[in-house]
């Protein structure tokens, strides 16, 4: 059962609107991963907010846009913190369902000393995410870490109030015809490109553009006319979490901002090469002032 936290009552206008999951990350260091059966001491701990959808809507709001998210989060403390992190960047929550009993999502963390992770995700209230309204929106952003019946009914609602729909299909998944159709932007990786059937047939399906990550490689941008290569921005990269999500959101964000295509590729590119060169995901990503300077200087 998902119960409504706030009146559903805003009216106004964002530039972005994010559909997507918030999760609650806890990180423990260990000097190696446990074997099933396994009991092994840890030797550090951390709590982060995360969560795809978590993290585009804050590089969204960092990149200068007026940003709503649509997403559930339980009636627990992590979902109080989770709400607290998207007051801090201004985000609009009204959206954000009380999943009530069910608990907020976690991603349990072991990270060990030689770097190897293993990771249990909790989907808890991203699994019960529905979408009976969004706002007006200049650009509705998903990825799919919620149910698919959730992104193809707001991106349904996109089509209808006019706005640009942009979908991360992270993690890599099957989709069903109609939710490529109602896609004008995808921005997949390699990997999750590959597994939608290639830049042709996403094509064919309806997007507009396809701009596929390629990591310290840069971008490209794949239209009906052709290739553009989105060159990357030379930086110490020390942690890539995140880089994926801070290029989807800031591209989200300029674009509705009213940036051409190219220029708001830039900036989600030396966004997200920020982002690398700092811990973590919400706290990694950049804030308009940094882009703006690594911008200018020429990257
Ligand atoms: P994902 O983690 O979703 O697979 P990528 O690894 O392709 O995403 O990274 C997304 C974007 O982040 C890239 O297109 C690029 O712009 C930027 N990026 C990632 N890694 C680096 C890096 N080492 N140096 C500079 N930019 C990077």
């Amino acid at each position: 059962m998902t119960v409504d936290l706030h009146d559903a009552t805003d009216t106004d206008r964002v530039d972005v609107c994010v559909v997507g999951s918030a999760n609650l990350d806890l990180v423990a260091g260990t000097d190696r991963l446990p074997a099933p059966g396994e009991t092994v001491l840890g030797t550090d701990y951390a709590e982060h907010p995360g969560g795809k959808g978590l993290n585009q809507a804050v590089a969204a709001a960092r990149a200068g846009a007026h940003t709503s998210f649509v997403s559930a989060v339980g009636s627990d403390d992590a979902g109080r913190r989770l709400l607290a992190v998207m007051a801090a960047d201004g985000i609009d929550a009204t959206r954000v369902r009380d999943a009530g009993d069910v608990p907020t999502g976690r991603a349990l963390i072991g990270v060990s000393s030689s770097g190897e992770n293993s990771i249990i995700v909790v989907p808890g209230a991203n699994a019960v995410v529905v979408v009976d309204s969004i706002p007006t929106a200049t650009v509705v952003l998903a990825q799919l870490e919620v149910p698919v019946e959730a992104i193809v009914q707001a991106f349904r609602l996109a089509r209808e109030c006019g706005a640009t729909t942009v979908l991360n299909p992270a993690p890599a998944r099957e989709l069903p015809t109609e939710l490529l159709e109602l896609c004008d932007v995808i921005v997949p990786n390699e990997h999750e490109a590959e597994l939608l059937g290639g830049v042709a047939h996403l094509l064919a399906s309806g997007a507009r553009a396809v701009v596929i990550t390629l990591g310290a490689r840069g971008a490209a941008l794949h239209t009906v006319d052709g290739v553009t290569e989105i060159a990357p921005f030379a930086v110490v990269a020390i942690d890539t979490t995140g880089a994926g999500d801070t290029f989807c959101g800031s591209l989200s964000a300029r674009l509705a901002m009213g940036e051409p295509l190219d220029i708001a590729l830039r900036y989600a590119s030396a966004a997200a090469a920020l982002s690398t060169t700092r811990r973590g995901a919400v706290p990694s990503v950049p804030h308009v002032d940094e882009v703006a300077a690594l911008l200018a200087s020429g990257g």
